[in-house]
């Protein structure tokens, strides 16, 4: 699935970086081992949970590239088009 960065506009596929730190990650399996349940849940919550990130630019406001959103931003959505074509510019005064 090919995904849109609302920032920079560049399409493709995003990047998936695991969330939190390898330091932390580390420190808690090395102290906190015994109990096992905390690290684990870290390591767990870090890769389950990444997040969708642009390639470009590392922003991670992506939409799905065949959404609506998507395409009002490349502004390929006739609607939104005829929609703008509707308004009559103001007068300028003077
Ligand atoms: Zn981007």
């Amino acid at each position: 699935m090919s995904w849109l960065c609302t920032r920079c506009l560049e399409e493709g596929a995003p990047r998936r970086p695991p969330r939190g730190t390898l330091l932390v990650e580390l420190l808690l399996w090395l102290f906190l081992c015994w109990t096992v349940v905390i690290p684990l849940g870290y390591s767990l919550w870090r890769f389950l949970s990444r997040d969708r990130e642009c390639r470009t630019c590392g922003a991670r406001t992506l939409v799905p590239s065949d959404s609506r959103a998507a395409e009002r931003l490349l502004g390929l959505d006739e609607e939104a088009d005829d929609w703008d074509q509707d308004i009559e510019p103001a007068p300028i005064a003077g």
